[in-house]
């Protein structure tokens, strides 16, 4: 069975010595000192100068959007994985969805202001399948009325923009760690943030608010992640470049093998360092769609609508039509890759996505 994407397991023995340093400590979570190594490490391999490693992607944005969305309009993406528009809705803020660019499928900038009213607070924009949005554009609608920027970089590690990690810039950029992810640590997230005062507040709302053992900061939630989950980076992040760049070689094929006369891909914005995340086709029409994934389904491969349905239309969330994104959805597909997909299962791949074409 070939998926979308398949966890990457590094040697057991690379695990076990990081566990053999947990037993030894004999701590197992609260910011223990393989969280702290992995925070280190992560800081050098991407570049930045702050990162909050947390329990996973959503509460990152749960707690910017606590802390920066004040309760109010929040003008976001139809085009994410759930978790943008549910942390919005859950943090009792209101969504107001702008449509997204046809051919870069991030947020489009020149509707933005439309949508501002007196309630919006923030922007919580999503760089999808790590394709930066237009954040020159974003940044100057936001700094004119005032309004503070998140990004959802869940699929960004590694990504550069402008030869700057991505997770720079916004008032805050988050990402995600979870097992399906490019970098992951089975469950896990960070929020980087390089305003001082804010990413202090940031940092205390994801330990309860504490401020020493016996004081508090102010409001907090449990944002954590284990000994456990950090041993796991720690293993995993000295495969990265070896990951990413199996990964390219598996979208060259990609590129050079699907007749794109029939299917488009995603514009990747100018001046973008990408991280081959997710390899994501645009069929004419949704039947197509389907016609090529049940003939991929017939062989054992399965890969996924990303991102289907468009979230405006989700049961709790009264959005307006947004064309664009709705339209995209039902017929954007993305196909298998990861660090070792087997080149007899790409060229099978290709072969049946021809045929069913
Ligand atoms: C995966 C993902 C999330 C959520 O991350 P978790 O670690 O699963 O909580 C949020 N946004 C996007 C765009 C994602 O792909």
């Amino acid at each position: 069975m070939i998926n979308v994407t398949k966890t990457f397991f590094p040697p057991l023995e690379e695990y076990n010595q990081q566990l053999q340093r947990i037993w030894k400590n004999e701590w197992l979570t609260n910011r223990g000192e393989l969280l702290q190594e992995l925070e280190e490490k992560l800081k050098d391999y991407l570049t930045v100068s702050n990162v909050i490693i947390m329990n996973n992607g959503t509460i990152p944005l749960q707690i910017a959007l606590k802390v920066l969305g004040d309760k109010g309009e929040i003008i976001t993406t139809p085009f994410s994985y759930v978790a943008t528009s549910a942390a919005i809705v859950w943090e009792n803020c209101t969504p107001v969805f702008v449509d997204i660019h046809p051919d870069y499928l991030t947020i489009d900038e020149t509707k933005i202001e439309e949508a501002i009213t007196i309630k919006t607070t923030a922007i919580l924009a999503t760089h999808v399948f790590g394709n930066p949005c237009n954040i020159e554009t974003i940044e100057a609608i936001a700094k004119k009325h005032k309004l503070k920027v998140i990004y959802d970089a869940a699929h960004c590690f590694g990504v550069t923009y402008n030869g700057k990690s991505i997770f720079e810039y916004g008032d805050v950029s988050t990402c995600s760690f979870h097992a399906t992810k490019l970098f992951h640590t089975g469950e896990g997230g960070a929020l980087f943030c390089n305003e001082e005062t804010l990413r202090h507040k940031m940092f205390y709302s994801h330990n309860f608010g504490h401020n020493g053992p016996l004081a508090f900061h102010g409001l907090g939630v449990n944002g954590k992640i284990s000994e456990l989950q950090a041993a796991m980076g720690l293993s995993v992040l000295p495969y990265m470049n070896a990951i990413i760049e199996s990964r390219r070689k598996t979208v060259d094929y990609y590129d050079q093998n699907l007749d794109f006369s029939k299917l488009k891909r995603v514009k990747l914005r100018e001046n973008t360092r990408w991280n081959y995340s997710y390899y994501a086709i645009i069929f004419e029409s949704e039947e197509i769609l389907i016609r090529v994934q049940k003939a991929l389904n017939d062989e054992q491969i399965f890969p996924r609508r990303y991102f289907y349905p468009s979230l405006n239309t989700i049961p709790y969330i009264n959005g307006e039509s947004m064309p664009v994104s709705e339209n995209i959805s039902s017929r954007v597909m993305c196909l298998p890759l990861y660090f070792d997909l087997k080149k007899i299962d790409l060229i099978q791949i290709c072969k049946k996505i021809s045929n069913a074409l």
